[in-house]
């Protein structure tokens, strides 16, 4: 019986790519199934497991058919130390082309892995566009992961599509994205290079967005309320299947010690610190500033913050990566630091908070933040409004849904994307234009109030749709019931044959 059952279970094999934006949601996606009733398996070098393995260990213990597979990451091959594994522990370029080789390398051991697993479905990152071809071997479906909104894929395929930034007088001109229900404008400088103009990099994204044609379907961490009017228009333009089942990070972690225990945290300081600047704060008057798990900012933009935030006069709590080419910066921000320390307006966290229980602390009343979708979905479940910032990727376009779209962020009016390590080159977003956003995201005024007010009525909607009987919670069900149809004709044809 025993056999039988777990022979006719679903299995689904996750592959996430090693970073924690990408890695975070897709283990609490992965925790999902299991909970629904699928056998997963995650696969992982040890490093990157060591970072999710307690909450497997926790849901494998309360019954659920869970567990990781290691594989060992090349990194003698490589150069790299043992355990940087991380495109986070990338702090300079070259570092970062060495993660990158390392996590290539590992394609043969993976689809050896496939093979000797034989799940009847992989759930595979966005980067790695040759699991479609590794899925197709096995006759399988390979369902793209996919770890931002449906806006900003939809924003990527137009842009990609009809190149509305070509031939423009300038790269601070604006141009209206085609083909959205919303008018959104943008400049070529807030585009990913790559897309600017075609270079090297181009030749690698191209084919990941590719990738998600070919594949059987695409699984999304939002949710309808969200973004109702571009999860349409992503199954319509895009042409494929899709699923929106988030906000998963809420779902998957729901007491305090779950929430504790997600991502980095051998980098977290002494908890009683930070949890009692927190209580000391009156009910929604802390800033939490976070540029996210990539972001190193430059001393001159550390300064115009540093100084943006206590002109602001607001209480803030701000973490910061520690930057390792620059000894002015250190000496600065423990100046910043023990000054903050003695006002009492200020408290910085060290390379890695614990993010959801900041946000979900009373205190807490907003956020600075640089728009990866992650952070986003997670300020929204706790209701907050947001300052945005983008620095790379899509997460000019994620601002773009938040200001424009949603109305429930105030722009800081960043300007050019580039590269999370990349230097700042003087360009900077200075001081005043900080200080302007925060007085008007944590003032008194109307348009605070009302994006406090349409931020926590998402808030609520987030909560609602991963419930029974929500959105995300059907559309879940949706999904792995239509993986056991498969299953089960496929098995019916081999019989047959
Ligand atoms: N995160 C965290 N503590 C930190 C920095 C990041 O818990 O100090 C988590 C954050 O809660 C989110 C993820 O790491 O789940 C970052 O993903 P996001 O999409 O926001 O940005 P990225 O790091 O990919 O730029």
């Amino acid at each position: 019986m025993e056999s039988q059952q777990s022979h006719n279970q679903l299995h689904v094999t996750f592959l996430p790519y090693p970073t924690p934006g990408h890695m975070i949601p897709m283990i609490d996606t992965a925790r999902l199934f299991a909970k629904h009733g699928v056998n997963v398996t995650i696969i992982a070098t040890h490093a990157n497991a060591s970072t999710f393995q307690k909450s497997i260990d926790s849901d494998f213990n309360s019954g659920y058919s869970i567990k990781t597979q290691l594989i060992p990451f090349p990194s003698a091959q490589v150069g790299l130390p043992d355990g940087v594994e991380n495109i986070k522990d990338g702090t300079s370029l070259e570092m970062l082309g060495k993660i990158s080789s390392g996590i290539l390398m590992l394609q043969d051991p993976i689809e050896n892995l496939f093979h000797d697993l034989r799940p009847d479905c992989i759930v595979t990152d966005q980067m790695y566009a040759w699991t479609v071809e590794a899925a197709a071997k096995l006759g399988i479906p390979r369902i793209h992961y996919y770890s931002s909104s449906y806006f900003s894929n939809c924003v990527f395929h137009f842009i990609m599509k009809y190149r509305p930034h070509n031939n423009l007088v300038s790269d601070t001109q604006k141009f209206t994205v085609p083909g959205l229900p919303h008018t959104i404008e943008m400049t070529p400088l807030q585009l990913p290079d790559w897309l600017r103009t075609k270079n090297s990099v181009t030749a690698y994204f191209e084919p990941m967005f590719e990738s998600e044609k070919r594949s059987y379907g695409t699984l999304y961490n939002s949710f309808h309320e969200l973004e109702s009017d571009y999860v349409k228009l992503g199954k319509t333009t895009l042409g494929i299947k899709s699923w929106c089942v988030g906000p998963v990070s809420a779902r998957a972690n729901k007491d305090d010690e779950k929430k504790a225990s997600r991502g980095h945290v051998e980098e977290i300081g002494k908890e009683e610190e930070w949890l009692n600047w927190l209580n000391s704060k009156q009910n929604e008057s802390v800033l939490y500033v976070s540029f996210g798990s990539l972001t190193r900012l430059e001393n001159d933009q550390i300064v115009e913050i540093a100084h943006g935030l206590e002109n602001s006069g607001h209480n803030f709590i701000w973490v910061v990566r520690k930057n390792e080419r620059d000894e002015s910066e250190n000496s600065f921000l423990q100046d910043f630091e023990a000054r903050m320390k003695e006002s009492k307006k200020g408290y910085i966290i060290w390379n890695w908070a614990p993010q959801l229980l900041i946000l979900d602390h009373p205190a807490t009343g907003g956020i600075v933040t640089h728009c990866g979708w992650n952070s986003i979905l997670e300020s929204l479940n706790s209701g907050l409004p947001m300052i945005t910032w983008p620095i790379f990727a899509e997460q000019f376009y994620n601002e773009k849904l938040l200001v424009d779209v949603l109305k429930i962020g105030v722009g800081v009016g960043a300007k050019v994307n580039k590269l999370w390590n990349s230097p700042s080159e003087g360009i900077v977003v200075k001081r005043g234009e900080i200080v302007k956003a925060v007085e008007i995201l944590m003032g008194s005024g109307q348009e605070s109030k009302e994006m406090r007010m349409r931020a926590k009525k998402l808030g609520d909607a987030a909560k609602r749709t991963i419930e029974e009987g929500g959105h995300s919670h059907n559309n879940l069900i949706l999904l792995i019931d239509e993986l056991k149809s498969l299953k089960k004709s496929k098995s019916l044809g081999e019989k047959a044959d």
